[in-house]
């Protein structure tokens, strides 16, 4: 079995090709390091079975090689990131219609499955917790730049959506809650590795708003564990699954937890979101997946719970940071 992985030198893309790769899938990555990098795909390199290409998925005699060359593509090329939406609306748009339409293109011309992560961001600031996969979703308004990650994404999922039911491509799509674990940058905002290298460096913690918003936070392990079932199940085409954890903690408990664990003469300091991101900025309260689906589907049970978590961000952040 081979895999395409489109955004394989990212976080979690890397994650799911080492996890291939242990059992023993062939595996080849097109990343354009725009957010993945190197690093995260170094120990990689010298294994059997696997090859990269630093390209865009947007070059399609490229992207068409690869797709040919593979069994099954999963699709995680995408601007990801809070932060870098609001910096670049432009980018995360383009980036994310046409990437997925164009792969999409090409697996079809092979019917070739793919598996498109999309984001828990698409349902929104709907308030009906936990979020179900037919729920109806509530988005914001076009003037405030963060929706245009969910309008983009949902879109993406109404067209792999489409290809299913019009050209019988088989496909997937995961909606992925606060994934989170070793290599993830906090250079796109996420709130974990932030907190980590904040707290080991001794500098203040930002908690942004009042840090009573919750997250749930999933382990990348799990998640690529999930996905690798998801794509291997016949039973999961022209489906959305969530793919997450569904313990809650508010932000400000988290800013704590780090720094209890990290024992960090931190401050913990409250930045208002308008300085954080932009002016009029919109947060959710609550985001908690309802794993009804995926449980029934694939017995999909998260794992590795939020102690852990840290632990192995701390240990990665301290080789990093050489602290
Ligand atoms: N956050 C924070 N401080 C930071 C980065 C993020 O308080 O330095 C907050 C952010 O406003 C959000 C939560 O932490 O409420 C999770 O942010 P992240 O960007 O990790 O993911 P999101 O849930 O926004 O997609």
């Amino acid at each position: 079995m081979k895999a395409l992985i489109t955004g394989g030198a990212g976080f979690i893309g890397a994650h799911l090709a080492e996890a291939l790769i242990a059992r023993g899938d062939k595996v080849a990555v097109l990343d354009n390091l725009s957010t993945g990098s190197m690093q995260n795909i170094r120990s990689l390199k010298k294994q059997r079975g696997f090859e990269y290409v630093i390209d865009d998925v947007l070059n399609q005699r490229v992207l068409a090689e690869m797709v040919d060359d593979a069994d099954v593509v999963y699709h995680l090329a995408a601007a990801v990131g809070v932060k870098l939406v609001v910096e670049s609306p432009v980018r995360t748009i383009e980036m994310n219609l046409e990437g997925t339409q164009v792969v999409l293109e090409a697996a079809a011309k092979k019917r070739k499955k793919v598996l498109l992560t999309s984001t828990s961001e698409v349902y929104g600031k709907s308030a009906k917790i936990p979020f179900g996969e037919d729920d109806d979703l509530l988005i914001g308004p076009s003037n405030k730049g963060r929706w245009s990650y969910a309008c983009s994404k949902l879109m993406d999922e109404f067209l792999a959506i489409a290809f299913w039911k019009e050209r019988k491509l088989p496909v997937v799509v995961v909606r992925l809650f606060n994934t989170v674990g070793p290599r993830q940058t906090g250079r796109y905002g996420m709130v974990i590795p932030n907190f980590v290298r904040q707290a080991l460096t001794n500098k203040p913690i930002t908690i942004y708003g009042n840090g009573k918003q919750q997250r749930a936070f999933g382990y990348v392990g799990d998640v690529v564990g999930a996905l690798m079932a998801l794509m291997d199940s016949e039973s999961t085409h022209g489906e959305v699954f969530n793919v997450g954890n569904e313990i809650e903690i508010s932000i400000k408990d988290l800013a704590r937890l780090v720094k209890k664990m990290t024992g960090s003469r931190s401050e913990l300091v409250y930045v208002p979101y308008d300085q954080a991101y932009e002016a009029g900025f919109e947060d959710m309260q609550r985001r908690v997946p309802d794993l009804t689906k995926i449980k029934k589907c694939i017995g999909y049970q998260p794992r590795t719970q939020l102690a852990e978590i840290l632990q192995r961000v701390i240990e990665y952040e301290r080789a990093q940071l050489n602290v």
